[in-house]
């Protein structure tokens, strides 16, 4: 049977490394699939590395411990996974069990019965956070599909299983602001949505506060929307246009002598330009600081060990 591996990303996960492996072992245990578990130890500074080696001793499935040198973010643990993986099939699981190791034996199910699908992912069909939680997520899909040339499916989560013809696409792509969401999309082939709820997270607490899901939401925005360039092009072209038919239009006031004051006008003028050029210069701004980072060409991530069953 073909192997299948599961990577998962673990920032301060302790307390839930153990039942994790518990969940798998019972979803896959009379199952005819085989199994490769690489956990990506994101620089927690809990005990979740001791956690992690206490699972060497078992020898149910693979497993190997990519031990990363300090926290470099789940993107990038989700990067180092797929290029560690050496599975048919990769599937991307949560360490904090809220989303349950047995629905991937539905996305295997979904991907054995149709050799055409490419990956199956599943998206939230109802979202467990608060109403305003999920209303600002709600929309940054709704905008970032609009800004973007890619499909960006609303609710759709990292909970997915894709191909090797898949994972070798997402290697190749060695851009460092990692959206995995929007490379995902961005890669294409055939995609299966399955809707699913997520549970409660088990123990510890999310990684995400208001400002870092701002950040992250500006980020994929800023990477997937080559389209803001272009409007921003519309727009200059247009108030162009605009004070060009003022400034005419002055020209012809004068010319016919009437006289009005115009200072009012003008500074309300001013200052609409004026904002509008400062926003523009903030997107620019984020655009040459993407370039920036980019040019650097650091290491996504770096490891200080892999450690493995066999
Ligand atoms: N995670 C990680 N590095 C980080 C933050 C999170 O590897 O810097 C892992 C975390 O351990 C968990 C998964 O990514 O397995 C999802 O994180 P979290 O539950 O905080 O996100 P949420 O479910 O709230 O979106
Ligand atoms: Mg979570």
């Amino acid at each position: 049977m073909d192997l299948i591996s599961l990577i998962i990303p673990c920032y301060n996960e302790e307390k839930n490394i153990s039942i994790l492996y518990k969940q798998i072992l019972n979803s896959f245990k009379d199952t005819k699939y085989k199994l490769e578990i690489i956990f990506v130890n994101d620089g927690s500074y809990d005990n979740t590395l001791l956690e992690l080696k206490k699972l060497l001793n078992k020898k149910n499935f693979k497993i190997k411990i990519i031990n990363f040198s300090r926290n470099f973010g789940k993107e990038a643990s989700i990067y180092a996974g797929l290029e560690n993986c050496s599975g048919k099939y990769a599937v991307l699981l949560d360490a904090d069990l809220q989303q349950s190791p047995k629905l991937i034996l539905n996305m295997l199910n979904v991907v054995s019965n149709d050799p055409n699908i490419d990956a199956v992912v599943y998206y939230q069909s109802e979202r467990i956070e608060s109403r305003f939680t999920s209303f600002l997520k709600g929309s940054f899909y709704k905008i970032i599909d609009k800004l973007s040339y890619v499909n960006f499916k609303s609710g759709a989560s990292d909970f997915r299983l894709v191909n090797r013809k898949i994972i070798d696409t997402i290697i190749k792509m060695k851009e460092h602001n990692r959206f995995s969401k929007g490379l995902f999309a961005y890669a294409g082939f055939n995609v299966c949505y399955l809707p699913y709820v997520p549970d409660k997270r088990a123990n510890g607490e999310t990684k995400w506060n208001k400002k870092s899901l701002f950040s992250y939401g500006i980020s994929g925005i800023i990477s997937f929307s080559d389209k803001i360039l272009r409007y921003s092009l519309i727009c200059g072209m247009f108030l162009n246009l605009m004070s060009l038919i003022y400034l005419i239009t002055l020209i012809i006031l004068y010319l016919i002598k009437i006289k009005l004051s115009f200072w009012l006008v003008i500074i309300g003028i001013m200052l609409l330009l004026n904002s509008i050029q400062l926003i523009f210069m903030g997107i620019i701004g984020e655009y040459i600081n993407r370039i920036y980072s980019e040019v650097r060409n650091r290491p996504i991530y770096i490891t200080k060990d892999i450690l493995k069953n066999y």
